[in-house]
């Protein structure tokens, strides 16, 4: 690890647990490799949040290299239900209006930042913003520093997503579903089944196309922009988002614990890291303990690990027809439940959301193991007996997927997801798409079929298998530091971090 240094970072996650975790990751990263400084600034649940993340790691160096700061945010005063300050449990409208509500963020953050500098004696090196806080940029013009947009999804994601929102392609159109969309080569052909239904029906004028243009088109203006991807395995996305963006795009990723990406990372050594808890500061529903004895009992990829990231859900008659899929297919699986969209998600989950006696049935079969909101993912994923994953496809469940060589079936439900799907299954052959969003019905036969087809070892699954195992290499080599040899995420933030030191030398010239 670099010695300690004076210099310092100021980072702006967005307020989700999909964001705040790859920006924890990114601060260690940088930690680790110039000794920096890093100041994390969020409202004060967040704050709670990442406290108790950053403390109790027995395997982190050492925690003070990162100062937590409190942004005062009042979720009442912005129209949300009190003490909310981050998207979980949140419905899609209330994400609208703390997206929003972020915006009120600005000028505590200038005053949080114009404070560091003062302290310090001069701007910090630079402010890593996420793509949600493009208004970060002008902050940091004024304040004589740089502002890097961190989008904490892939290549080709982050251009969809950003494309789609700045020129909404789809609108007006009466010819055809399909259509080009700006930044892709016309092989790539986008379907309005794709998009989400808020963006679906954006025209510009609503709230949701104000804040996303004005964010995106603000991180434009930023230094540079940092993706939590790897050059090897997103080639065509980041040529893509290059030419979009006309910005250096440093590829970083896989941002997740170098644990993780040990090649000799077995079972065993996950149960005595218990990398999740810490990592995400969750509370587990399930001992890590217990979920690798339930897998241990399995034979190897054998097993489907079910989860839709850390604040969605699905509709309660999906929910239905993939418990019958799931008891058809007679594969056995882990399912992260949360009650179905339309319920309080923090209620009581209940017998009625799933076929008479399901549970009972799994548990007495060892078929399925339920875990209820949150459970150990990363060592879920890890463990040799994990066959595939049912993801929604939010990028981190995506990396930490493929880096453990899983495929996937595709259940987008927000975001870019659905981009991700796209390219997992068009460019990468790593996925089939099951269904996307909430409203589209599901038939529990589709179910059974498409969880028989990747859980074959040969055929079509057998195919996306050795495919992750080839992208599983690729992340690792990614991220290898050994000496002379460096993999390309090592490169690219070390080429990062000299950027911006030339910037402050050339600015203390001026
Ligand atoms: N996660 C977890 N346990 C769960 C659900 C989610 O550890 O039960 C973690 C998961 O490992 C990932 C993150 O939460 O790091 C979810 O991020 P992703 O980008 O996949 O989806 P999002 O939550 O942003 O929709």
């Amino acid at each position: 690890m670099a010695s300690k240094s004076n210099e310092q970072i100021v980072m702006l996650p967005f307020m989700a647990h999909g964001h705040l975790i790859p920006f924890i990751a990114l601060a260690r990263q940088i930690y680790q490799a110039t000794g920096f400084r890093i100041s994390f600034a969020s409202t004060p649940l967040n704050i709670q949040y990442l406290t108790s993340t950053f403390k109790s790691s027995s395997d982190e160096p050492e925690n003070d290299y990162i100062t937590l700061l409190e942004l005062p945010f009042c979720s009442a005063d912005n129209g949300l239900p009190p003490n909310t300050e981050n998207t979980e449990n949140l419905s899609l409208d209330s994400i609208g209006k703390l997206c929003s509500a972020s915006q009120s963020l600005r000028a505590p953050f200038h005053s949080l930042v114009s404070d560091i500098s003062a302290k310090q004696g001069h701007p910090p090196l630079c402010i890593i913003s996420d793509v949600f806080f493009g208004w970060a940029s002008e902050v940091a013009n004024s304040l004589g520093t740089v502002n890097v947009t961190f989008s904490t999804g892939g290549a080709y994601g982050t251009l969809a997503y950003s494309s789609l929102w700045l020129n909404l392609p789809h609108r007006g159109r009466s010819d055809s579903d399909e259509f080009h969309l700006p930044g892709f080569p016309d092989r790539c052909r986008f379907h309005i089944t794709q998009l989400h239904h808020f963006l679906r029906n954006a025209d510009g004028t609503d709230s949701w196309s104000k804040f996303f243009q004005s964010q995106i088109s603000f991180s434009m203006q930023s230094a540079g922009w940092l993706c939590n991807t790897v050059e090897e395995f997103e080639p065509a996305g980041l040529e893509w988002l290059r030419n979009f963006l006309k910005l250096p795009v440093w590829a970083i990723g896989p941002l997740l614990p170098p644990t993780v990406l040990k090649k000799d990372y077995s079972s065993l050594s996950v149960v005595a890291s218990g990398i999740s808890t810490r990592r995400a500061g969750k509370r587990l529903e399930i001992s890590v303990e217990k979920c690798m004895e339930w897998l241990e009992s399995h034979s190897p990829a054998s097993v489907l690990y079910i989860s839709f990231g850390s604040q969605n859900s699905i509709n309660p008659s999906q929910m239905m027809e993939l418990a019958i899929g799931l008891e058809e297919s007679a594969k056995p699986f882990i399912w992260v439940i949360r009650p179905p969209v339309g319920f309080e998600q923090k209620c009581e989950f209940r017998a009625e959301w799933l076929p008479e006696g399901f549970e009972e049935r799994m548990e007495k079969r060892k078929q399925g193991l339920l875990v209820s909101n949150w459970a150990p993912q990363l060592e879920i994923l890890s463990h040799e007996s994990t066959g595939a994953f049912l993801s929604h496809c939010g990028w981190n469940s995506v990396l930490e997927s493929l880096s453990q060589a899983v495929p996937i079936i595709g259940w987008p439900l927000a975001a870019e997801q659905a981009y991700n799907s796209k390219m997992l299954v068009e460019e990468m052959g790593v996925s089939v798409e099951l269904t996307r969003w909430l409203h589209n019905s599901m038939d529990w036969k589709e179910v059974k079929k498409v969880i028989e087809m990747v859980m074959d070892k040969n055929g079509k699954g057998g195919d996306m298998r050795s495919k992750a195992l080839a992208i599983k290499d690729q992340l690792r080599a990614a991220v290898r530091d050994e000496g002379e040899d460096k993999g390309s995420s090592v490169r690219a933030l070390d080429d990062f971090i000299k950027t911006l030191q030339s910037k402050r030398q050339m600015s203390s010239i001026s």
